[in-house]
């Protein structure tokens, strides 16, 4: 991006402003907003024009009893004020994407203007990549620049398809999207050993084509959260009510045997927090993983394993952590989840890179308040699972090509 001559240029910004909002239409959470800054500023500073689209929510799913659109929940308008508050400047708006509104405001834009287009999941050609919708976009603009990694990973217009309409010297990646990819790919491409993997949440099903990937360069794999069940009963385990995928035990087999061949040491929570209810007011101890009591479910990880994976975090100089160690959203099976966060932030502080990657892991280490003791939190949920699974995400490919 910082090639590009933004002076008098309208650029076409792809953000990612699907944040939160409550039912009075506030946002609760404006992360998103905040990290988009310092690309729009910096178009900005240098002579640009932005014309910025994104999604909010999922308006083609939750249409209304008539079949219409609920443009007052899904509209973009509601962003107007806290974007104007941010950026410092005023923000046009136009209540379409690529109609005679957006096109006829687009083209009247002055350099250090802003223009805020319609949702663009309004559009049903949007999700489904269409050309047409993605050259007219295209035509709002000289530059196109995408900063939205958080949606990387679908091949949608305003995400993919309409990169294809500039040539190389006109589009490229924001900062935010920038340092996502930069940061993940210091993870995959010779990180220092010991690269240490903290995997957690609650399916095997959602986490096995990552861990697969993470066995190519790993030193340690620490399973954590309901998918350890699955792996300890692939063991011979005894674990309850414990989450279980009777699907995925051969996979959880295979994938032990895979490591042992590797060398690669991939641990299981010695002990578990189990309970005898899912519910934070259930009756708990704590128990060998292998030998969980047949109405107990394991819900968190026991001491003796959260000392056993801080030893080796603390011993680690690359780390990712991807999903809980256990239910943290109930205080009682919080404990493993924020020992890990203290322990992935005191070995940050000794030196180590560590990449939050995506989704409640992030919602964890933001409750701790630890995180600006961690090297990178990643934006993208999905896109950053996809990302270090070693898939070619869409959204970066379009601009590369
Ligand atoms: P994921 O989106 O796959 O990272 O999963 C996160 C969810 O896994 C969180 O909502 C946790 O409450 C849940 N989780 C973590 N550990 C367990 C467990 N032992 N049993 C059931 N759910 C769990």
């Amino acid at each position: 991006m910082l090639a590009l001559d933004f002076s008098k240029q309208k650029v076409l910004v792809r953000v990612d402003f699907n944040v939160p909002l409550n039912d009075k239409n506030q946002i609760t959470d404006d992360t998103r907003i905040q990290k988009s800054l310092p690309t729009l500023k910096y178009i900005l500073d240098h002579g640009g024009a932005l014309i910025l689209m994104s999604h909010l929510g999922r308006p083609l799913k939750s249409k209304k009893e008539d079949g219409s659109i609920d443009v007052d929940k899904f509209t973009l308008k509601h962003l107007l004020t806290h974007l104007e508050e941010s950026l410092g400047v005023h923000v046009h708006f136009a209540k379409d994407t690529v109609g005679s509104e957006a096109s006829q405001k687009a083209k009247n834009l002055e350099p250090g203007e802003v223009l805020l287009i319609e949702n663009t999941r309004f559009q049903p050609e949007e999700e489904k990549g269409d050309e047409d919708f993605a050259r007219k976009l295209s035509s709002l603009a000289d530059i196109f620049i995408n900063d939205a990694f958080g949606t990387a990973h679908r091949a949608h217009a305003s995400t993919t398809t309409v990169a294809q309409f500039f040539d190389k010297e006109h589009k490229g990646f924001g900062f935010l999207m920038n340092s996502e990819i930069e940061n993940a790919t210091k993870l995959l491409q010779n990180p220092d050993h010991p690269v240490t993997a903290i995997i957690g949440g609650a399916k095997v099903s959602d986490k096995i084509q990552l861990i697969e990937k993470i066995t190519e360069f790993a030193d340690h794999i620490l399973i954590g959260g309901g998918m350890s069940y699955t792996f300890l009963k692939a063991k011979g385990g005894s674990i309850g009510k414990s989450l279980f995928e009777e699907d995925y035990i051969d996979l959880a087999s295979e994938l032990l045997e895979k490591c042992q061949e590797k060398n690669v040491n991939l641990m299981l929570p010695r002990d578990s927090k189990i309970a005898n209810d899912f519910s934070n007011d259930a009756n708990t101890k704590t128990v060998d993983s292998m030998n969980i009591p047949h109405d107990w479910m394991g819900l968190d990880i026991g001491p003796d394993a959260i000392d056993d994976y801080r030893k080796i975090i603390l011993e680690s100089k690359t780390i990712l952590w991807n999903g809980p160690v256990g239910v943290f959203e109930m205080e009682n099976f919080s404990k493993g989840t924020f020992a890990i966060a203290q322990a992935v932030a005191d070995s940050t502080s000794e030196g180590a890179f560590s990449l939050i990657g995506g989704g409640d892991s992030v919602s964890a280490i933001n409750k701790s308040g630890l995180s600006e003791k961690v090297s990178f939190i990643s934006t993208g949920g999905g896109a950053m699972l996809e990302f270090l699974e070693g898939k070619e995400l869409p959204g970066i490919k379009a601009i590369r090509d």
